[in-house]
């Protein structure tokens, strides 16, 4: 039998169905599963109109099917009251193997089942919120366990970092990032790396020196921070801005983001990178404990070897996801007037990224590659992009 290690919440997962806010049922790639095909091939409600709700991707070595989106992008077994209308007519056993799954996450390996949830569904991250204490894991008799292999050291010693207590969320990153561009340096001394971030006097020595750094700060390197952060934004939502189901999110924020590009010269930009790096900065703090929870989560589930250029991938990805849902929050919160349910405007961004930049790790490793001509970051640009 396979040990299970899953996320504390796993077994509570429930999705709110018609009550969700973003519906997962919209504007994604849904492949249909061999099993769920032949079901509906044998089924004679569901086979009459296949050419109308399923695309076929045919190739040479294989042939994949998806679900046809209609013209407004959303599933065609949707109902107009949210509802899945295979479930309701068929059973769940009808709809394919990634709605059922959704937002669940599982690693297999022939000894481990591991057992995570996306933050890409809002759900996952209300419960989050509700998680004051270092995220836990549990095995299959849901006692807590530690999570780390021998296969997975590293994927520990990041996780350990980012639940770190006395460090604040920006620190714990920043060690993150710097441990594992010590060990691609020197793969051969991993062990011996490892155990010098063990121990709090390191520690506490590389936070010194940030915060010199940091403390230096003046209104100009504030806004060289805001001026990428802000060119990044515009590149990474510039295939989404006007998406139906993303428009409402990102097409305003975008606007008023190339607008203050624009005005390099006048007040405006300076004072927008100077609240967002100050005022902004301690509003973002409350939400701290709920990133490290995504932080941990997506680490679980995506650096699962000890290959560290794949893991420096990975934790790139999660990076930018931060910055971007940080970055967003302040100019949305910013066009309510500093009015709107800040909580929201959080998870909502939050749950944005992660299905536009988590589930395109590909298309993100090419951007990269094509900006730095390497794809993998240098400190420098993570202390730029943190501010
Ligand atoms: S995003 Fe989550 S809560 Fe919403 S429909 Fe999908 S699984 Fe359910």
């Amino acid at each position: 039998m396979k040990k299970i290690t899953k996320l504390e919440i796993y077994d509570k997962f429930k999705c709110s169905a018609d009550q969700c806010p973003f519906t997962c049922c919209e504007d994604w790639e849904i492949e249909i599963d061999l099993d769920t095909y032949t079901r509906w091939e044998g089924n004679n409600k569901i086979s009459t109109n296949l050419s109308e709700t399923v695309k076929m991707n045919k190739s040479k070595h294989k042939s994949e099917r998806y679900i046809k989106m209609n013209s407004k992008k959303l599933c065609p077994y949707l109902s107009s009251n949210q509802l899945c209308t295979l479930v309701l007519n068929q059973g769940e056993d009808y709809i394919p193997l990634t709605c059922r799954t959704f937002p669940r996450v599982i690693n297999t390996t022939d000894e481990l089942q591991e057992l995570s949830l996306s933050c890409a569904c809002p759900e996952v991250v209300d419960m989050f919120r509700d998680i004051d204490k270092a995220v836990k894991f549990l095995d299959g008799s849901n006692t807590v366990v530690p999570i780390d292999s021998s296969e997975t050291e590293l994927r520990h010693a990041i996780i350990s970092l980012l639940q770190k207590k006395g460090y604040s969320l920006r620190n714990r990153i920043l060690l993150c990032f710097q441990i594992l561009l010590e060990i691609r340096l020197a793969p051969v001394n991993q062990k011996e790396i490892l155990e010098k971030y063990e121990q709090e006097q390191y520690l506490q020595k590389v936070e010194e020196l940030w915060k010199y750094s940091f403390d230096k700060q003046t209104t100009e390197l504030w806004k060289n921070t805001f001026t990428e952060v802000s060119e990044l934004f515009l590149d990474i939502v510039q295939n989404y801005r006007r998406r139906r189901k993303y428009k409402e999110k990102l097409k305003d924020i975008a606007d008023l983001a190339e607008e203050l590009l624009e005005d390099q010269e006048e007040d405006s930009i300076i004072n927008y990178a100077t609240e967002y790096a100050t005022q902004f900065q301690f509003s973002f703090e409350q939400y701290d404990k709920l990133f490290e929870h995504c932080l941990v989560t997506k680490v679980f589930a995506n650096c699962c070897s000890d290959n560290v250029d794949d893991t420096i991938m990975a934790f790139q990805i999660m990076i930018t996801e931060y910055v971007m849902t940080k970055y967003s929050a302040f100019l949305k919160y910013k066009l309510s007037d500093n009015s709107a349910d800040l909580y929201r405007i959080f998870r909502d961004y939050i749950v944005v990224y992660s299905r536009i930049i988590e589930y395109n790790m590909e298309g993100m490793k090419e951007f990269w590659a094509e900006s730095f001509e390497e794809a993998n970051w240098e400190m420098g640009y993570l202390l730029l992009l943190l501010g």
